[in-house]
């Protein structure tokens, strides 16, 4: 038990863009990082040799061998199942009933345990980030989508079947905008990125000026990634700067509607967003979410914190659920 307790463990954020390899010591110092961008067109197979090959290298980065690595730990997109190490669908990969544990072990001859990306990351911040120190904790992750989670005694709280946590999908504008769920009017149609991209690609196309499809072509993005919208708010682009604090505002919704269904002590806002602009991107939020508080003293008692892992929350988080699993094996 002593020497699990000790162990070195590699975390991977297997994302929609990047892939991305964490070796982490006992004391959940960060060793090494690698990272690749994730080529989701090739098969399963193709994707999980390149998560093999970017934690080689990761290994190798931290100066260690593979004989030093007690576990590998993914943070994966999609219907995760844990206990058997498999991935339902991730229809972001085109994934269906993957055997990711399996596979990697066979590649890596170590021992592989999966999570779900979003619970991983909510674990990661409530272990070693902000939610530090709560046992009553709701995760917010705003990235292409929004995704969730829900801390309960200290614990993931996964409901009757797993599924808990889908906070995205909860209803912020009856008869909104479709959402990719089929339903209208969720949260994630309303304040992910993906949401604020139609919303301004729409904008645009309705003659009003902008710079972000100039800024995404100068920097061969395809897509409005946080660093774009960064940008562009500095730049003070006036329709990056509407529909950027309209997601603030449905964001604030979402946030108001878990603290008074949830009573939690602390939200953490994470994922890219949150990651790169901070406060810019909380505060407004956080005002709206006070409004919508069914208890005003709440304003005082409940913390809405942001994320502070960044683009290791994922990574991280496994590492965390990967030790417990071994300390309880
Ligand atoms: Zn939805």
């Amino acid at each position: 038990m002593t020497k699990v307790k000790h162990a070195t463990i590699v975390g991977v954020d297997l994302g929609g863009t990047s892939l991305r390899a964490l070796v982490v010591d006992s004391n959940n110092k960060v060793l090494g990082v690698e990272k690749d961008p994730t080529n989701a067109a090739q098969k399963p197979g193709g994707l999980i040799r390149d998560m093999a090959a970017v934690v080689e290298r990761a290994i190798k980065t931290a100066g260690l061998k593979r004989a030093d690595i007690a576990a590998v730990s993914v943070g994966a997109p999609g219907a995760a199942d844990p206990e058997k190490g498999i991935i339902h669908k991730a229809p972001n990969l085109g994934w269906i009933e993957v055997p990711l544990a399996a596979e990697l072990k066979k590649l890596l001859g170590l021992p592989v345990f999966v999570e779900n990306d979003v619970s991983a990351g909510v674990i990661g911040e409530h272990a070693l980030g902000a939610g530090e120190g709560t046992s009553e904790l709701v995760g917010i992750f705003v990235g292409t989508g929004i995704g969730g989670g829900i801390i309960t005694g200290g614990k993931l709280n996964g409901g009757s079947t797993g599924a808990a946590g889908e906070l995205g999908h909860t209803v912020v504008l009856a008869d909104g905008p479709v959402c990719s769920c089929g339903h209208r009017g969720c949260a994630e149609a309303l304040a992910s990125r993906w949401a604020m991209e139609r919303d301004v690609r729409a904008a645009i196309k309705s003659g009003q000026k902008s710079i972000v499809l100039t800024l995404m072509e100068e920097t061969n993005r395809t897509r409005m990634t946080s660093s774009i919208i960064a940008k562009a708010l500095k730049k003070g682009d006036k329709v990056m700067t509407d529909v950027f604090s309209r997601s603030q505002y449905y964001l604030g919704i979402l946030v108001a509607n878990a603290v008074n269904s949830l009573d939690p002590e602390r939200v953490v806002i994470g994922g890219g967003i949150a990651a790169r602009l901070g406060e810019e991107y909380v505060q407004p939020a956080r005002a709206t979410a006070y409004e919508y508080f069914l208890r005003q003293a709440d304003t005082e008692r409940v913390e809405i914190r942001c994320g502070v892992l960044g683009d290791n929350a994922n990574a991280l988080g496994a590492v965390v659920t990967a030790r417990k699993k071994l300390d309880q094996s």
